[in-house]
């Protein structure tokens, strides 16, 4: 029979992987709590409208790499590419936008019908901020603070912030000009996505990934040498809070992000310890997008983490020996013995000890093996002789103890007025 193997860009976490995520999962909470950012939750499967009209028809994310399908009643839908444009929608949907500015954090799968490699998924993780109604520039420094706290506290090395304006509409139109006028002086160097993308949406040549357009384009016009004086003023601003919270970044004129609805700030966070997929998390201004989806003129900013390239990096940096450990470990043989120690391992647990029952049945010997192994500090044995008289003996696992043996017979209810 054919062997049943998962989807193709499609993975699973195993159980050495998910202690490295719960960790992430936990630090990001954490910052986000203490931030006073709220988590919303919303469905991987949404009309295909809503990422055509939030995302842009002309980038590659729509263009070509969504999962779109009919469902049974005929309707259009795709399974999530990313979180923005839902978190917008909803907003808009139960009229939170109306209730003044909200400060959101999101985080699940998203996918991508991309070319699967090393960080590159097709099924992958983000987690995500989004704060809606906020324009003062504080609120770029503030957003981007919590992503540099977050990477940081979780020992991401050599992390680099990118920094980089795209001004309002009006300065991005007579950049769009320059540019074109630039790129087709030399349309011949360009490789042909980037010539398609010059009748398209030539601001997205800039985030070619090909080695030869990204050398050609470190001489093309900058869309910072066009911002208009507000937009200056703002990205500015923004340069000095993030100077005043000593958080290091270097302008990248050429970061416009993959997708179309930035506006102003955009930023990415990498770690040179990723290698070709650097970028850990990206974001910016969608000053437009509220509207763009129906809801009234909202400013907005936010950004997102790839989880699988966080947990490759702190997998790099060996952080993981985090693998679950029991502090106790229950050996336990013959029927008596047996329900004793199910009743036993449960008390236990509701007192917080980390539990793990031996259910195997087999020799003492072989059972006191695996609990040795699972890296408990202490083992229960329980035979029918302790069972009948409701005992237990306590034996010390992998301790250094050379003053003989540490086993100690003790009743269960003095055992268990150990752990109160
Ligand atoms: P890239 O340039 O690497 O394709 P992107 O600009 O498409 O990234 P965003 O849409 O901004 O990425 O998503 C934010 C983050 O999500 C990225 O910085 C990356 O860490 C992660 N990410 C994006 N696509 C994938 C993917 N296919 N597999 C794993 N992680 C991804
Ligand atoms: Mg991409």
């Amino acid at each position: 029979m054919e062997k049943l193997q998962s989807l193709r860009g499609m993975v699973d976490l195993l159980p050495h992987e998910t202690i490295v995520w719960q960790k992430i999962e936990a630090t990001a909470q954490r910052h986000f709590k203490r931030a006073s950012v709220s988590e919303i939750r919303t469905p991987l499967l949404e009309v295909t409208d809503l990422f055509a009209r939030g995302i842009g028809e002309a980038t590659d994310v729509v263009g070509k790499e969504m999962y779109s399908f009919s469902d049974k009643g005929g309707r259009n839908c795709t399974l999530r590419p990313e979180g923005t444009a839902s978190v917008v929608r909803a907003a808009i949907q139960h009229g939170l936008t109306k209730q003044g500015s909200q400060r959101f954090w999101y985080s699940g799968p998203m996918f991508r019908y991309e070319r699967p490699q090393a960080g590159r998924q097709r099924q992958f993780h983000q987690l995500g901020l989004e704060f809606l109604g906020f324009s003062d520039p504080r609120s770029d420094v503030e957003a981007i603070s919590i992503a540099w706290d977050l990477l940081s506290e979780l020992g991401i090395g050599e992390l680099k912030l990118e920094l980089n304006s795209l001004g309002d509409k009006e300065d991005r139109v007579s950049y769009r000009n320059h540019l074109v006028t630039w790129l087709e002086q030399r349309r011949e160097l360009l490789d042909e996505e980037s010539r398609e993308r010059l009748e398209k949406n030539p601001l997205r040549i800039l985030d070619s990934k090909n080695p030869k357009t990204k050398e050609l384009l470190l001489d093309a016009p900058k869309l910072t040498k066009t911002l208009g004086h507000k937009s200056l003023e703002r990205f500015e601003k923004v340069q000095a809070g993030l100077n005043d919270l000593e958080i290091p970044f270097q302008l990248n004129p050429s970061l416009v992000r993959g997708l179309d609805y930035y506006s102003h700030t955009a930023f990415e966070i990498t770690s040179s310890q990723l290698g070709a997929q650097a970028t850990v998390c990206g974001g910016g201004r969608y000053d437009g997008l509220v509207e763009q989806l129906g809801g009234p003129a909202t400013s907005a900013i936010g950004w997102a983490l790839g989880m699988e390239r966080l947990v490759l990096l702190l997998s790099q940096a060996k952080q993981n020996n985090l693998a679950t450990k029991p502090d106790i470990y229950i050996v336990n043989r013959g029927i008596e013995a047996e329900s004793l120690a199910l009743v036993l391992a449960r008390k236990l647990r509701s007192k917080g000890q980390i539990v793990e029952i031996d259910l195997s049945g087999s020799a003492f010997g072989k059972q006191l093996k695996r609990a040795n192994r699972s890296g408990a500090e202490l083992a229960l044995l329980i035979g029918e002789d302790e069972a009948a008289q409701q005992q237990a003996i306590i034996k010390e696992l992998n301790t250094k103890n050379l003053e003989g043996p540490s086993d100690k017979r003790v009743t269960i209810e003095s055992l268990l007025a150990r752990f109160a």
